[in-house]
């Protein structure tokens, strides 16, 4: 009884949210890589990270009531949502790459108020029946990625725009190990794509509708504060050692298209919109797979931090 309430529950938090902004791996999933990213660091990288962080807006709200020998730590995981919060702040202005012009690429720190949505994802071409795909457009997450880096390890960037790219490091290093944040699906009925799983829905227990996007970036829950993210963070698996060594973006987001294919679009998903209804089996083993990439990308992005901030 409890679990299907439990189940219940749950879908229906997914319907809701289906009609919702798209956010990757949504709170938890993202916080879950920081966690796991923090643990990983050496002394020196955290005390360079807890400086920059404190430079951030929200800082004070992501400390507030948090013992001060925890709040490092804490705005460190917290900081991993900060590029989807800005998503719903009246200060923040949502535009499209051709609108926002010059300003897409622009790596101002925290003067820039515009959301950048497509910094988010980059969504690699497939197709199973041959129909024609598009190269995703840039700027996107892997260009952003490879920037923010670049000026994180610079000597010439200030102190506010390496707090604002290590804001967004945290976050996108996350969002391209999501699956459906690196592909979309080309096919006869849907020759321009599915935006990443955005145009097909699925069905669990009892409803229909939830977005197949929305449904992997949910897997690994909503709910909860950094606590709750650390103490996630602290059940899953340790990441293959030779996997967690690739430090090359590109490699990250081709890995996560070939997931896509092998682990997303398979039965019951199939052709078309949908809906479709999702097996145990393809829920446990999209469960197993978002937990093992959660902990791959808190890896990479320890390292990559650790290299930035050495
Ligand atoms: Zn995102």
């Amino acid at each position: 009884m409890m679990k299907t309430l439990l189940r219940t529950a749950s879908a229906v938090a997914l319907l809701a949210l289906s009609t919702t902004t798209v956010r990757a791996w949504w709170d938890m999933g993202h916080m879950a890589v920081a966690a796991v990213a923090y643990e990983r660091l050496t002394p020196a990288a955290r005390a360079r990270a807890a400086a920059l962080l404190r430079l951030n807006p929200n800082f004070d709200k992501w400390v507030r009531g948090v013992p001060a020998a925890e709040q490092d730590r804490a705005a460190f995981v917290h900081a991993a949502t900060w590029a989807d919060d800005i998503k719903r702040s009246n200060n923040y202005q949502r535009g499209s790459i051709a609108q926002d012009g010059a300003d897409a690429t622009a790596n101002a720190g925290y003067s820039d108020h515009l959301v950048h949505d497509y910094w988010h994802y980059v969504d690699l071409p497939f197709s199973s029946d041959g129909t024609p795909g598009e190269s995703p457009r840039a700027p996107n997450a892997l260009t952003q990625i490879e920037a923010f880096r670049r000026a994180l390890a610079s000597n010439s960037a200030s102190d506010d725009v390496k707090s604002y790219d290590l804001v967004w490091l945290l976050h996108l290093v996350g969002d391209v190990h999501q699956p459906l944040h690196a592909t979309s699906r080309f096919s006869r009925g849907m020759p321009k794509g599915d935006q990443g799983g955005n145009k097909e829905t699925v069905c669990l227990a009892f409803t229909c509708g939830a977005k197949l996007h929305a449904y992997w970036d949910g897997l690994l829950g909503d709910r909860g504060g950094p606590s709750d993210a650390e103490a996630l963070a602290a059940t899953l698996p340790s990441p293959d050692a030779t996997a967690a060594a690739v430090e090359d973006p590109a490699t990250w987001v081709k890995e996560s298209e070939q997931l896509a294919e092998q682990a997303v679009y398979i039965g019951p998903i199939g052709d078309g919109a949908g809906p479709f209804a999702l097996t145990d089996a393809y829920q446990a083993d999209a469960k197993r797979i978002a937990q093992q990439q959660v902990a791959l990308a808190g890896a990479r992005l320890a390292r990559l931090i650790d290299a930035a901030l050495r």
